[in-house]
């Protein structure tokens, strides 16, 4: 055969070129980030950019330039808003212009930290060991960077599936006599039922345990739902406990919880996806003393550690047991003793995936850049910022806090007073949506009691006390318009 012409590649064919283009997209992504405050919160996607959005996939390519031009026009205009400083929807992170670029480095060596001997694996590692330290977890934990704090709960309760039903990989869980139950919050986040799902468990069997007036779990509850499902001849395998819950950021006693479990014999799991982070401040070590006794501990990087999308963090304290839940043998990826395949990777070991994104780069640039000092400052900013809406709140008397703030995440309405909640939860879902029609502000929303409450998760980097202030005073002028339309009509 004879060899063939034209051989092409993906690379640019014309390098200088491409490198100009390259720059301009750098200034105009540094100045998206520089100018983000003068833009709208949020707006919804043109007409025109859903068009093009609906295109069938053509034949012919386009060149960098265009495409570059239809993203600037289409699609960065339109984003969900959660870098601007005031947004505070959800739990929903900044990221940071550091994070981007290392997002560019990494994607540009675009290796797989899986196995082997290659230095992204080392750097996943030392976060890892990092977090370790940070978290008071023992130095022979391992773990495993995730793409969010959902597939770190998922980890960690196959774990510990797997560690009281030592044959389930073989035979699966209908081998078992018993079936596993569990226990966590009714505040606990809706991944956990998810996981649980997943895992073949079933959500009837995921106990979810009344809270009290603070939305922290109920020990004596949780006490009698194992005892009963014990007599009852259920198998209970597990305890979860909320760092920080989802709407309201409540914090389970987390040493009662590690007692029980340890007593109960059931493994200890923390879900602490934002909540967990102000363990670097040491104010915070008696609330949440009890994580370090976890068996598992789940946490996102990218809400209140700031990270670009996506990573979070599983860290599990038996490390063999973490193994035994994941690895497999495979003909095609036995260590070797030199090459490439030799070395201390065994990320593919740990978790689901065999082909990974090096997303440990933009955790270990942002960690190294801030310090711990750094994030200590800014954390401690956020609870203060918290606090500050609260004031605000407590000195409206058209506004009404609807649960406690033990941490950075506020929930109120606005109640002038003589509604019933039913006419209250249409109104401030009619607030809601206007301070995001109008781009001002983007709370989210949570039902509490059935209260429909304005929610402000505080995960934010560039909100200042500025921003609550305009918060309170755009939710009172459309509140008052609202019901002087209402009383108009
Ligand atoms: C956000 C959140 C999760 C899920 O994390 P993702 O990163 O979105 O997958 C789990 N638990 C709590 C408490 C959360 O706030």
């Amino acid at each position: 055969m004879k060899p063939f012409t034209n051989e092409e590649t993906l690379d640019p064919e014309n390098w200088e070129h491409y490198r100009q283009t390259a720059h301009t997209m750098i200034d105009d992504m540094i100045n998206y980030l520089r100018d983000v405050r003068q833009r709208p919160v949020w707006q919804p996607t043109s007409a025109s950019s859903k068009e093009l959005l609906s295109e069938p996939l053509g034949n012919e390519p386009e060149t960098i330039d265009e495409i570059y031009e239809q993203f600037k026009d289409n699609i960065l205009p339109f984003t969900l808003g959660n870098i601007h400083p005031a947004f505070w929807g959800w739990v929903c992170g900044n990221g940071s212009a550091t994070g981007m670029l290392a997002d560019m480095l990494a994607s540009g060596m675009n290796p797989s930290p899986s196995f082997g001997d290659h230095a992204d694996i080392y750097v996943e590692q030392q976060v890892i060991d990092w977090m370790k330290q940070v978290f008071k977890l023992s130095p022979d934990s391992s773990g495993l960077l995730t793409t969010g704090a959902s597939a770190a709960n998922l980890i960690a309760l196959a774990v510990a599936r797997n560690s009281h039903q030592k044959k389930v990989r073989e035979k699966g869980l209908k081998n078992s006599d018993k079936t596993l139950t569990l226990y966590a919050s009714t505040e606990t986040h809706s991944c956990i039922q998810k996981a649980v799902e997943l895992l073949g468990i079933g959500s009837e069997h995921l106990r979810k345990i009344d809270v009290d007036e603070n939305y922290q779990i109920r020990i004596d509850l949780l006490v009698e739902a194992i005892k009963k499902d014990r007599a009852d001849g259920y198998q209970p395998f597990c305890v979860v406990g909320n760092a920080g819950t989802v709407n309201t950021g409540a914090i389970d006693d987390l040493n009662q919880l590690a007692k029980i479990a340890q007593e109960e014999n059931l493994w200890f799991h923390v879900d602490g996806a934002f909540g967990i982070t102000p363990k670097i401040l040491p104010e915070f070590d008696e609330i949440l003393k009890g994580s370090e006794s976890a068996d598992s501990l789940a946490f996102d990087f990218h809400k209140w550690f700031y990270v670009n999308y996506d990573v979070a963090c599983i860290l599990i304290k038996d490390k063999s047991k973490h193994e035994e839940a994941f690895a497999v043998k495979a003909n095609y990826l036995l260590k070797h003793e030199r090459g490439i395949i030799a070395g201390p990777g065994n990320f593919h070991h740990l978790g689901l995936e065999l082909t990974r994104g090096f997303r440990a780069l933009k955790v270990w640039m942002m960690l190294k850049e801030n310090g711990l000092s750094k994030y200590q400052r800014m954390i401690r900013q956020n609870l203060k910022q918290a606090q500050y809406l609260c004031w605000f709140i407590n000195e409206n008397n058209d506004l009404e806090l609807v649960a406690p703030v033990p941490l950075n995440i506020v929930c109120f309405r606005f109640n002038p007073g003589g509604m019933e909640d039913e006419e209250l939860n249409l109104l401030n879902k009619e607030i809601l949506m206007q301070l995001h029609e109008q781009g001002i502000a983007a709370p989210s929303f949570t039902l509490l009691n059935n209260k429909y409450a304005l929610r402000v998760a505080i995960t934010n980097h560039r909100s200042v006390n500025e921003d609550f202030k305009l918060l309170i005073e755009e939710v009172v002028r459309i509140g008052e318009q609202q019901l002087m339309g209402a009383k108009i009509n």
